[in-house]
């Protein structure tokens, strides 16, 4: 019989196909067999799991083929086994043997003073899960069928990673958030996705129709409302292959107010085959993954800057500080037991009490500054004296980098927008432009985390509270002219677009992957007509 589940949107598209569950791995117990058992189900799972990341080291090259060698020769390693089989002797079932063992192993990589070696933790993270699944009987990312709709209760990035997303398919979570980091890779991917549906999720089977422009999920779908989602999908792909003939084409609105939509990366191979005449710049470089690797590697840092204002050819590109802290944390640098990262040490907050970090990074920047136009972005900014002392910092490396005949320029430096204190007092801030975090502004202004199940509801940029000061930081910028741009990802969402620019945004940056889709509701919308949404 056909159900109508209603969830929140976390990704616009229509999907159906049959339902693939995944479960989280953390609740689920082995039923303990004898200890021969045990020992062969430990490695019948190891086998498994090393022929299938051979195989796929097989598919893949350069950095991705290296990750996944080094996942092969650990499985490979009797040291990382040898634990959970005398744990298995000992009389533990092969679950908890196998997570006891891997647990002191990714401890021990977590505690490495080389940034290297806590960087591979996740790797080991990801061995310990294949193993496990296999354990449990569970599907593989990788062998998903194409087309497949995924149920979980929440879902790993690094699961989304591992699933051929090219033929379609779609994701309904129990829980989740539509701000979470898988919702914005499906966005990125355009890959439908409803989230929140509450604990029905794991009772689903059979064919799901998933309805990411409503938030809805049909199960036991009727053959009508199959076709109905056939021709709807099919619409959708019509206007989505119509946003991409226009994505190279600058955006206005209906009434002709140019509006500049600039995009997000994280490095160069989120533009890896888009044109930089496709945009208006780089407005948004988190470079979290890549400081994270190289702490205190200064010449690491700046090829990847120079990368990314030479694919830019002359528009600007704007490099944000390390942002580590609230749900990014690195080991070794941000600070564990926090009771509520979010709000502790975070972005700016602790570049400035790693000098020694943050300096390696203003150097690389003042370096690739001599490239390009660069503008360098501090996240978190809650007080003007961060600012400053943000300012004073960057002289220094400046008059070293002269006194060591370095090339090097000095980069505009501005704030994101994202501490509701400082949007409310933004006046105070003399920063060469803002751009506003919507993500964690919105998080902020209506406490509800952003990763928080349960609370998504709440975390509303269109709420009347988040605009109020989305747009008191639009007006300050036209009335001391400078630029404020938005960088959340309330930019690219088609459904909130319209708000913000009559809250006085005309500069967005969005993922790279929603471009088209957010310069077509930037032309739908006409500023010179009443607002019929107020
Ligand atoms: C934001 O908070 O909106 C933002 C763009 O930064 P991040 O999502 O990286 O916190
Ligand atoms: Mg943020």
């Amino acid at each position: 019989m056909e159900r109508r589940l209603s969830g929140l949107a976390a990704s616009t598209g229509l999907a159906f196909g049959p339902a693939v569950t995944f479960r989280a791995l953390g609740e689920m117990r082995r039923a303990k067999g004898t200890v021969a058992g045990e020992k062969q189900a430990l490695a019948d799972a190891v086998l498994a799991s090393l022929e299938a990341v051979t195989a796929l080291a097989g598919s893949l090259e350069g950095e991705a083929a290296d990750i996944v060698g080094f996942q092969a020769a650990l499985l490979e390693d009797d040291a990382l086994t040898d634990g959970a089989y005398t744990a298995i002797e000992g009389g533990a079932a092969a679950d908890i043997a196998w997570r006891q063992a891997m647990a002191e192993e990714i401890a021990g990589y977590e505690a490495s003073e080389d940034a290297y070696f806590r960087a591979r933790a996740v790797d080991l993270t990801d061995i310990r899960d294949r193993v496990l699944r296999q354990l449990f009987d569970l599907p593989e990312p990788t062998t998903v069928p194409p087309g497949a709709v995924i149920l979980a209760l929440d879902l790993p990035p690094s699961a989304f990673l591992g699933i051929d997303w090219s033929r379609g398919g779609g994701i309904v979570l129990g829980a989740g958030s539509p701000t979470s980091h898988v919702a914005m890779l499906a966005r990125g991917r355009s890959v439908p996705m409803v989230v929140g549906i509450g604990s029905e999720w794991e009772a689903i089977s059979g064919t799901v129709v998933v309805d990411g422009v409503a938030g809805l999920v049909l199960t036991g779908p009727s053959h009508e409302s199959i076709e109905r989602a056939r021709r709807r999908a099919g619409e959708l792909g019509r206007l989505h292959e119509q946003a991409e003939l226009r994505k190279s084409q600058p955006a206005s609105t209906g009434d002709g107010t140019r509006i500049a939509v600039m995009v997000n990366v994280a490095s160069l191979a989120d533009v890896a085959g888009l044109g930089p005449e496709t945009c208006d710049g780089i407005g948004l470089t988190r470079t979290e993954f890549l400081v994270e690797l190289a702490l205190r590697d200064e010449a690491t840092q700046f090829e990847a800057y120079a990368g990314l204002l030479r694919w830019a050819a002359g528009r600007p590109v704007t490099i944000r500080t390390l942002d580590a802290g609230g749900d990014k944390p690195i080991a070794g640098y941000t600070l564990a037991g926090e009771t509520n990262p979010f709000l502790g040490l975070r972005g700016i907050r602790l570049s400035l009490r790693h000098p020694d970090v943050f300096r390696v990074q203003l150097r690389a920047l003042a370096r690739a500054a001599a490239i390009g136009p660069l503008k360098v972005m501090l996240p978190m900014v809650t007080t003007a004296q961060e600012l400053e002392q943000a300012r004073v910092l960057l002289d220094a490396v400046l008059t070293e980098l002269a006194a060591e005949g370095l090339p090097h320029a000095k980069p505009a430096i501005g704030i994101m927008v994202e501490v509701p204190a400082a949007a409310m007092a933004v006046a105070s801030f003399d920063a060469a432009f803002f751009s506003i975090g919507s993500n964690d502004l919105t998080q902020y202004a209506t406490a509800a985390a952003r990763d928080g199940p349960g609370v998504a509801a709440y975390a509303d940029v269109l709420h009347p509270g988040v605009l109020a000061m989305i747009s008191h930081v639009a007006r300050h910028g036209a009335a001391i002219g400078r630029e404020v741009s938005l960088c959340g990802d309330a930019g690219g969402d088609p459904r909130a677009i319209p708000a913000l620019l009559r809250a006085g945004i005309r500069t967005v940056s969005v993922s790279p992957g929603l471009l088209a889709v957010a310069k077509e509701a930037i032309r739908n919308v006409d500023l010179s007509l009443p607002d019929e949404g107020a």
